[in-house]
């Protein structure tokens, strides 16, 4: 099996023509973020990954993190990738300088997350939980947090974990039992046990910093009384020697894919209680939390993304060399390589025009959380905002389950060498297979997608980006025959959308189940949606280039692309839209 490539050349189309970088060029700090800047990034983080991070995929697989009382060893190899990866500076490559990070655009990391999915998916959890936990402290602790943990979770130095689930709180974090009990000095002790907690044991770093979800004693019941806490796992007090703090992981968990990722049970508080220190106010937790969450919603379908590529670029590999039958046309007498049959070229072509569409629809949406962190003007911040808290749901659910399809059909081109584990293409379909269930499973973005982002504003973030996709539709119609199926399907495709739109904000509030029962349906319509917009604008870019004679090999490609997911995918939007208004059982 090749290693891991990293798709540079789609990432470059994509800033050149999809995202404005210029426009991020002209945010506090971004002035000299060009393309060219960016390019030189992938690229150095493509090699990364091809030569450190790739090479271990396949050994994480056959050679999981080991528990042995109380401690974890990962894979082996895995520390020095990470070495190597600290020390070039990608852990902290959106940070804040102001705590040693390198101040790049989200726009950046979110691509190079991708590479780091696409190389080995189980290593790249490690930095992407550190994230989350560096976005939580920076949005809402105190300038000592910030000041005793930020510099060595950005420079990676040490790792963060996101601890939430409990036996029973999974989906329904209501149900959060951990207690914190306050010490009249300002700390607080930790008794409780998170489960399924990744990497909250490792022996990458020296410590590990715990975000953990409790409730304080006298805290209301339900969501309002959950608060946020740090717990290190070595608590280091000036003039005192480190202290091991009182928490453990009891063991780590055997499972179906991601097995470099140890996946642990943590136990807080054995003894005397694990020392922790309360994040922004009490009671607040889960509002924090979220935004811990959305970082890690959006980097989940980033992986996503990362293992679709992956999938395509080791399909479109096999089906060059695989040699079965003669394709009609071919002449013989040697056997056509089976990429020359129709239907397989159909499957490349499914896998591939839906990871051009992810790889858009995210690096759109990462530019807009940037011009939303940014921006000096408030109305503009807010109307990113508001796009990007509509997307979040969208990027995971959608990103994560066509990823399921995409692996699935990768293993169908392969024939039974997929179905076996010899060619590594099963283990993406297993290792793609979490996705959909961690931070939020589907179901759970479906409710946010329907209920908060487009329910409580009666759809009017959902009817901002359909006028913009409408704008785009518009575009299409004076761009000649060549984009004339695209155009119908995704004129059709959203009809379709604003018509789910419109029975959310009519039926939410009178029989929400209607609502919820199609909410999935509706989630993966608005994906296909969001996807065909971007494939469309890429389109019309691609029309302009063939023009200028530019590229056209490649260009013609892009427009052969976007034509294939409007008749293969955008055409699915009818019985999406039938699905998500059929009510409930
Ligand atoms: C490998 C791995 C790594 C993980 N890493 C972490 C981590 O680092 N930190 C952490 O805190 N947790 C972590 N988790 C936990 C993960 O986030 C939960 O498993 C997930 O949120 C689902 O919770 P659950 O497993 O309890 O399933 P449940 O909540 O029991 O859900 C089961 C099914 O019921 C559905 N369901 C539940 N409630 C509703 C509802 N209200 N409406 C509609 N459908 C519903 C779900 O969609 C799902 O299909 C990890 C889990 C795994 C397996």
């Amino acid at each position: 099996m090749d290693e891991y490539a990293a798709p540079v050349r789609d990432m470059r189309f994509v800033l050149e023509n999809l995202v404005d970088v210029s426009a991020l060029q002209r945010l506090p700090g971004y002035d000299e973020v060009g393309v060219d800047l960016i390019l030189t990034v992938l690229d150095e983080a493509g090699k990364l990954a091809r030569q450190a991070l790739s090479p271990l995929n396949r050994k994480g697989d056959h050679q999981p993190a080991v528990w042995s009382e109380g401690y974890v060893t990962t894979t082996p190899g895995w520390k020095k990738a990470y070495t190597s990866f600290i020390e070039g500076g990608w852990n902290g490559l959106s940070s804040s300088p102001e705590f040693g990070g390198q101040g790049l655009p989200r726009l950046v990391s979110a691509m190079t997350s991708e590479i780091w999915n696409g190389a080995n998916v189980a290593f790249g959890l490690c930095p992407m939980l550190t994230l989350g936990a560096v976005d939580a402290l920076e949005w809402c602790a105190s300038d000592e947090l910030k000041e005793a943990y930020l510099p060595k979770l950005i420079s990676g130095e040490w790792t963060g974990t996101m601890n939430l689930t409990e036996p029973q709180a999974g989906s329904d974090l209501a149900a959060v039992r951990t207690r914190a009990i306050p010490q009249g000095d300002g700390s607080y002790r930790l008794h409780g046990q998170k489960i399924f907690i990744t990497y909250g044991e490792h022996d990458l770093t020296d410590n590990i910093i715990h975000l953990v979800l409790g409730r304080t004693p006298d805290a209301p019941p339900g969501v309002k009384g959950i608060s946020l806490f740090v717990a290190p796992k070595v608590v280091q007090r000036d003039g005192q020697p480190d202290q091991v703090n009182d928490l453990a992981c009891g063991s780590i968990e055997h499972k179906l894919g991601i097995h470099g990722s140890p996946t642990c049970t943590m136990d807080f508080g054995s003894g005397e209680g694990a020392l922790a220190y309360l994040v922004g106010e009490e009671n607040r937790g889960l509002e924090y939390m979220f935004v811990m969450m959305n970082s890690a919603r959006f980097n989940v379908g980033l992986q996503g993304l990362g293992l679709s590529q992956r999938a395509l670029q080791m399909a479109t590999e096999y089906a060059a060399e695989r040699r079965q039958g003669l394709a009609v046309g071919d002449s013989g007498p040697e056997r056509s390589p089976i990429d020359h049959h129709p239907d397989v070229q159909r499957m490349l072509a499914l896998m591939s025009s839906q990871t051009e569409a992810m790889r858009a629809v995210a690096a759109v949406v990462a530019a807009a959380m940037d011009t939303a962190a940014k921006h000096p003007e408030a109305p503009t911040r807010k109307a990113q905002q508001l796009f990007v808290d509509l997307m979040i749901p969208v990027v995971k659910g959608w990103m994560t389950e066509t990823s399921q399809d995409i692996t699935s059909l990768a293993v169908q081109v392969h024939g039974g060498m997929g179905y076996v584990e010899e060619t590594g293409v099963a283990q993406l379909m297993r290792d793609a297979r979490i996705t959909t269930i961690y931070e939020g499973t589907t179901g759970i973005q479906a409710l946010d997608l329907v209920g908060r982002k487009i329910a409580r504003d009666q759809g009017s973030a959902a009817r901002l980006l359909l006028a913009d996709i409408r704008g785009v539709i518009e575009l299409l119609a004076g761009a000649g025959d060549a984009l004339n199926d695209l155009h119908g399907r995704l004129e059709r495709a959203t009809d379709d959308l604003e018509q789910a739109v419109a029975f959310v904000v009519e039926r939410h509030p009178v029989r929400p189940r209607d609502v919820q029962a199609g909410s999935v349906p509706l989630l993966r319509l608005f994906g296909i949606v969001a996807g065909g917009w971007q494939l469309a604008r890429s389109a019309l870019a691609a029309q302009k280039s063939l023009q200028a004679e530019v590229d056209p090999e490649f260009h013609r490609r892009k427009i052969g692309t976007a034509r294939f997911y409007a008749l293969h995918i955008l055409a699915q939007s009818s019985g999406l839209l039938q699905a998500a208004t059929a009510g409930s059982l």
